[in-house]
């Protein structure tokens, strides 16, 4: 049997340690614990890997704690527009939502994009009528309003930027989720969800939903899921640049996961995380800012909930 394995984040961003309460820091690593059993049990029961990662994200993404699904961040509008992928790295098949409101797991919607429809990405009013037509459940604002976010939109919405929800200068909510896994017959996939980036406007798409930028899975390589200001992810081609780097340059996992994260990303000024597995089940969750929540375990008995460096 293959090693099967499954690494989740909650966001990277800044985070100074100590800014958060003992008491905070254990409901994140909780949620991420619960999050990261979901996953790791679709696989110990022999579920494939594309199973394992929508289950770590449903789970993250029901969690008021991070940013997607409940409790995503506040447009300039004061409205809440999601993205998500997902790929299946055996297949190649992928599926995206991008800009969609009211659905509780926009993970869920890509996976049926990519089963249930001929397209990979699916955005705005086009992918509401597709919901619609599965008979997804349109929840009302109110499920996905939480106070914090809404705080972090006022300070913001006067101005003209817009912010990753983990701001610099707060005891910070973690943002993005993302799963990747190698399951046991060695297939690996990888899933991303987010409510982007607070204040942002004019339809604005973060990396998140496009595949090769934000999220990337070929069971040739690895199987990637990024988080940090989407701008900069997708000028980098971040996901796929990983896969490039071992594919052509024969490096390994950590090694071309490094390459990007520490150097590639850093020379334009890019801020962020990415997660990583690959077919043999090794894993590698490389950041550049003060902290990313992130776990990870595998059937070789590694286990690992953390925030910080
Ligand atoms: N990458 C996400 C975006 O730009 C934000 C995040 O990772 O927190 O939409």
């Amino acid at each position: 049997m293959n090693t099967f394995s499954i690494a989740i984040h909650g966001g990277a961003g800044t985070l100074v340690k100590g800014m958060m309460t003992p008491e905070k820091e254990q409901e994140y690593k909780g949620a991420l614990k619960a999050a990261l059993d979901i996953g790791y049990k679709a696989l110990e029961v022999g579920g494939s890997a594309i199973k394992a990662v929508e289950a770590a994200v449903i789970a993250l993404e029901d969690s008021h704690l991070f940013n997607a699904g409940k409790g995503s961040v506040f447009t300039a509008t004061e409205t809440h527009e999601m993205d998500a992928s997902i790929m299946d790295g055996k297949t190649l098949n992928a599926g995206a939502v991008s800009l969609i409101s009211g659905i509780k797991n926009p993970v869920s919607l890509a996976r049926d994009v990519m089963e249930k429809s001929e397209h990979v990405f699916l955005a705005g009013e086009g992918a509401m009528q597709f919901a619609k037509q599965l008979d997804y459940k349109v929840e009302d604002d109110t499920y996905f309003y939480d106070e914090f976010r809404h705080e972090q939109w006022k300070e913001i919405k006067h101005t003209d930027s817009f912010q990753l929800d983990h701001s610099v200068k707060k005891d910070s909510k973690f943002g993005t989720v993302g799963a990747v896994a190698c399951d046991q017959h060695g297939n690996i996939a990888a899933a991303t969800s987010t409510g982007g980036m607070t204040n942002k406007k004019w339809g604005r798409v973060g990396d998140s939903p496009m595949i090769g930028a934000g999220n990337y899975a070929n069971n040739k390589t690895c199987a990637i899921s990024c988080t940090g200001s989407g701008e900069f992810f997708i000028r980098g081609v971040v996901a796929y640049d990983v896969a490039c780097l071992m594919e052509h340059k024969n490096m390994s996992l950590q090694d071309a996961s490094d390459e990007v994260i520490n150097k590639r990303i850093m020379e334009i000024n890019g801020d962020g995380g990415l997660i990583a597995v690959d077919t043999q089940g090794n894993i590698a969750m490389p950041f550049n800012t003060e902290g990313m929540y992130r776990a990870s375990k595998s059937s070789n008995g590694n286990e690992e909930v953390s925030i910080y460096k």
